[in-house]
C-alpha cells in the first residue's frame, strides 16, 4: 500500500479544525495501531470513531469528509481505510466485488446486508452459531466465519 499522500498534504486551513477537539485521544488510537497520525488520517478517524459501531464504504466516508470541509480524494480516503483495516483498527466486509464496507466494530458478529438501501447492519447476538464445518486444509487456522444474511423486500 502506498503512502503516496504524506508528502502531498497541503497546508492546514483555519476550517479543518472544527472537527478536531478530540484529536489527541485519536492520534493516540493510530499511534498505538502503529500508524503515524498524519492530519488526514486523524481527520478521517475523527469521523469514523466519533459514534458508535458503523459501518461506512469509501464514498461514505468520502461524503462525509466533504461536508466536515476536509479536502481528501476519494482513492486517499480509500487507502486510508485499507491502512487502518491493516493496522486491525477496522474490519473489512465484502458483499460482492465492487462493494466493500468498512466495520468499526471489530469483533466477531455477523450482518444483514440490506439489498434495497445497500445498508449493513450488525445482527443482534445469540442467533446464529455455527456448526458442522468440515476439516480445514491442513496447515490453516480459521482466521473468521462471516455470515451475510441479504434481505430484500418482498417478492410480491
Ligand atoms: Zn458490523
Amino acid at each position: 500500500m502506498t503512502h503516496f499522500f504524506d508528502s502531498t498534504e497541503r497546508p492546514p486551513e483555519v476550517n479543518d479544525f472544527h472537527l478536531l477537539d478530540n484529536s489527541p485521544k485519536i492520534a493516540q488510537k493510530l499511534r498505538n495501531a502503529g500508524l503515524r497520525p498524519t492530519r488526514q488520517r486523524t481527520a478521517l478517524a475523527e469521523i469514523l470513531f466519533r459514534n458508535e459501531d458503523r459501518h461506512v464504504s469509501a464514498e461514505m466516508l468520502f461524503e462525509e469528509a466533504k461536508q466536515a470541509n476536509i479536502s481528501i480524494s476519494l482513492a486517499t480516503v480509500y487507502n486510508t481505510l485499507n491502512q487502518f483495516s491493516d493496522a486491525g483498527l477496522l474490519r473489512t466486509i465484502s458483499i460482492d466485488s465492487s462493494r466493500i464496507y468498512f466495520d468499526t466494530k471489530i469483533g466477531d458478529h455477523h450482518h444483514f446486508f440490506l439489498e434495497d438501501s445497500e445498508e449493513l447492519v450488525d445482527m443482534p447476538e445469540g442467533y446464529i452459531r455455527v456448526e458442522n464445518l468440515p476439516p480445514i486444509p491442513a496447515g490453516t487456522d480459521i482466521s473468521r466465519v462471516d455470515v451475510i444474511v441479504r434481505v430484500c423486500s418482498p417478492k410480491k
